[in-house]
């Protein structure tokens, strides 16, 4: 039997997210964290896991998790949260829950490619609303658009991947007030952005906040979290598996966000860091930096398909964007100080052939 001729023709159009191998590079393609946990914390975290019960199935909702991450996060008094195994799967979970036949969802492009593949997949007129050419923020076109298709479900990056731009915050509010629909407000790189809405979620009650771990520096226990009203919060529950996150993921998160200061500390570092790292990139023969407020950079370097195979055989592994929304365009994680340096080194020499 041929699969393709029982496959529903949207997922034969699809190709799967593509992960490169990374044996042995440098490794700044993915927006991770560099920084390792200290030793005393790795010991102490071993010791915690030891002692899960791993015949037993997690606590469902993850209600000391939840708890402690409205009090650590500053979700809002009468707001609630929801886990997600990764933020990703807390998106499909809202598209899910809003795909009636013909509803629509929208979001400024270019970003971050599962809105457009889970959107795809659950059935949603999917509106991709282009920025402009240096990936700012048209809220204006935006609310026109928006009230011309009457989306459903909104999502908006902030700040955005791959760009890393951060839009003007009265902007995403304008476009928050004028949607007809829920808003979930993708907030993957707010450690690195200083910036929230969550203590704005009582002014919009069709707003719902996203967040996730990944990009703190726990990108291996796949943990996101949603906050919004109750009544958002109680539909959208019931789309999510049961014990989607798992009691390890669970026990880890706990023990990490008792001791959020080492992580936080590591972000202020890499924002630093970034600000070096932007320059240096700026300085280099004809590249161009975009302005970002996450932990990565997206760069316009000429002959960027050349240039990244380049850095591939010099072991330094960065995301090729180029297409046409992203010409020409490389984005590269904030890495340590060491591998900044190795990266800047190496694209020297490519850019001087
Ligand atoms: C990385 C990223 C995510 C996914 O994060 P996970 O929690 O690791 O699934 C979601 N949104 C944006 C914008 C991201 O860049």
């Amino acid at each position: 039997m041929n699969p393709a001729e029982l496959v529903r023709p949207e997922v034969l159009a699809l190709s799967a997210y593509h992960v490169p191998p990374a044996e042995g590079m440098v490794k700044l393609d993915a927006m991770e964290n560099p920084y390792p946990l200290p030793e005393t914390l790795r010991r102490e975290l071993a010791e915690a896991l030891s002692r899960v019960e791993l015949n037993r199935y997690p606590d469902p909702s993850g209600a000391k998790l939840r708890e402690l991450l409205r009090r650590k996060m500053k979700v809002p008094a009468g707001f609630e949260v929801m886990l997600g195994n990764g933020s990703d799967e807390l998106l499909q979970i809202a598209v899910l829950a809003l795909a009636r036949p013909g509803a629509a969802m929208m979001f400024p492009a270019p970003t971050f490619v599962m809105y457009s593949m889970y959107g795809t997949l659950a059935g949603m007129k999917v509106h991709a609303v282009p920025l402009r050419e240096d990936f700012s923020f048209d809220a204006r076109a935006f609310i026109a658009r928006m009230s011309a298709e009457r989306p459903a479900l909104v999502f908006i990056a902030y700040p955005n991947n791959p760009s890393g731009v951060l839009y003007p915050e009265e902007d995403v509010a304008a476009v928050v007030r004028a949607a007809p629909g829920a808003v979930v407000l993708d907030e993957a790189y707010h450690a690195f952005a200083g910036k929230s809405f969550m203590h704005r979620l009582a002014e919009f009650p069709n707003l719902l906040v996203l967040r996730t771990v990944s990009k703190l520096g726990l990108a291996g226990i796949r943990l996101g979290y949603l906050a919004g009203s109750p009544a958002w919060i109680e539909q959208l529950n019931k789309v999510r598996s049961p014990y989607n996150v798992n009691v390890l993921t669970q026990t880890a998160a706990c023990f990490l966000l008792e001791r959020l200061e080492v992580l936080e500390e590591q972000a202020a570092r890499i924002r630093e860091e970034r600000g070096r790292l932007a320059r240096a990139l700026a300085a280099l023969p004809g590249v161009h930096v975009f302005p970002s407020e996450a932990n990565f950079i997206l760069a316009r370097v000429p002959g960027a398909d050349r240039v990244h195979a380049a850095l591939l055989a010099r072991k330094v592994l960065v995301k090729n964007l180029n297409s046409p929304a992203t010409r020409e365009c490389l984005r590269v994680t904030v890495g340590t100080p060491e591998e900044n340096r190795i990266l800047l080194d190496a694209l020297r020499e490519c850019l001087q052939k």
